[in-house]
């Protein structure tokens, strides 16, 4: 099994956009989980406005479990500048890079209003601060810029 650092990262020497494996764990009956690190902007160069971040989380939580096998969840980190994906199994980098490719893709290209998942109040917690425009935005920039399987070299794919 891939055993990978996990907390020490460096976030001066990382290469966004990136999907980087953070760690796989066993559960008690052997059952393997994985986290990733789905990078979308800079570390302290450039992070995502909340309007448009949250609009990309609710995005990824509906399109992930279609595009991947074994999803669990997949959530913000509070520095705006990527996402903790949780899997079930061991899944490469270009994998889940792949996935966020074509997610990325149908935002900046096919997303209207009614396809954003959960935009009331009894199923989301800040309806009022989502963004189409913000998420076709960033989701454009992002492949602009290309998603690497390594967090370190670029290899776009
Ligand atoms: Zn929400």
């Amino acid at each position: 099994m891939a055993k990978v650092e996990s907390f020490s990262l460096d976030h001066t020497k990382v290469k966004a956009p990136y999907v980087r494996l953070i760690d796989t764990s066993n559960g008690p009956k052997g059952d393997v989980i994985s986290n990733f690190d789905v990078r979308v902007s800079q570390p302290n160069k450039a992070y995502l406005p909340t309007a448009g971040f949250h609009t990309l989380e609710h995005l990824f939580a509906k399109y992930f479990p279609k595009y991947l096998k074994g999803y669990v969840a997949c959530s913000t980190f509070g520095c705006g500048t990527g996402f903790h994906l949780i899997l079930w199994g061991e899944h490469s980098t270009t994998e889940v890079a792949k996935a966020e490719k074509k997610i990325l893709e149908l935002i900046a290209n096919k997303v209207t209003w009614k396809d954003i998942p959960r935009v009331n109040e009894h199923n989301c917690a800040n309806v009022n601060d989502l963004s189409l425009f913000s998420v076709k935005w960033w989701a454009k920039r992002i492949l602009n810029e290309k998603i690497s399987t390594d967090p370190y070299v670029r290899k776009p794919i």
